[in-house]
């Protein structure tokens, strides 16, 4: 499974689309901008085990904007949207507030629409998302992707019921082992994050489900094996509350 893949941006997309497509039971493919969403559908075929979403990645939000309009007229018609969110980092800064005019859209749209799943980037904005979020009740569920905040905005996140995707770059890092250690065990599903997540100047692929159990495992404390099947219970959870079928 892989609830995070930029599947339609690798350099040999179509057939990375296939294998996964094939290997996976589930991926998640998240789309950066309402257009490419529409491209996607066009010209990938669809696959039972891929869920194509659109989305307005936050660090294009200020070159996309015109399309927030189109974006909120696909939400109508799909269980779940992505990737979404806001960036406070320093190179994003200065479009935050288009950012954060776009999001508080997005997550509004949700709510009237009686709830989607969203798949959210909060690079240096957890307390606004969170705010966000909390500002639209029956927005649905919020999966915070490749979450980087500090331990007391994973406290405030799990308090407010968000589930994390979390994938093998992430697992990297000193600090991103420290979250992961401190997750909610019962809402942590597998992403890759491909092609952008890369290690050792290559992409995770969308089948690197076990890369992340392995290093979960060992935070955890548990066996991979025992890693494996609760990442794959709670996808299945997961899955089931979106209610994309
Ligand atoms: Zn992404």
């Amino acid at each position: 499974m892989d609830f995070h893949c930029h599947l339609d941006l690798y350099p040999e997309a179509r057939e990375v689309y296939k294998e996964a497509s094939k290997r996976n039971v589930f991926t998640w493919l998240v789309t950066t901008s309402p257009r490419a969403f529409a491209a996607n559908q066009r010209v990938l075929e669809a696959s039972p085990t891929v869920l194509i979403t659109p989305g307005l990645h936050p660090e294009i939000a200020h070159e996309r904007a015109s399309e927030l309009g189109l974006l909120l007229e696909q939400i109508a018609a799909v269980c779940a949207v992505g990737e979404v969110g806001l960036d406070g980092s320093p190179r994003f800064k200065p479009y935050y507030e288009i950012q954060r005019d776009i999001f508080s859209a997005i997550v509004a749209r949700c709510a009237e629409l009686g709830g989607r799943t969203l798949n959210i980037h909060s690079r240096r904005a957890v307390r606004d998302v969170l705010d966000e979020l909390r500002q639209h009740p029956g927005f649905g569920i919020a999966v915070l992707h490749w979450f980087s905040g500090t331990q007391a905005e994973l406290r405030a996140a799990d308090a407010q019921g968000c589930w994390f995707s979390v994938g093998p770059v992430m697992l990297e890092s000193a600090g991103g082992r420290a979250l992961a250690a401190r997750m909610p065990r019962d809402r942590v599903v597998p992403e890759s994050d491909g092609p952008f997540a890369k290690i050792a100047g290559k992409p995770i692929m969308p089948w690197s489900a076990n890369q992340t159990a392995i290093k979960l495992s060992v935070l955890w404390e548990i066996s991979v094996e025992e890693a494996t099947q609760l990442l794959r219970r709670n996808g299945e959870r997961l899955l089931m509350l979106m209610k994309c079928h």
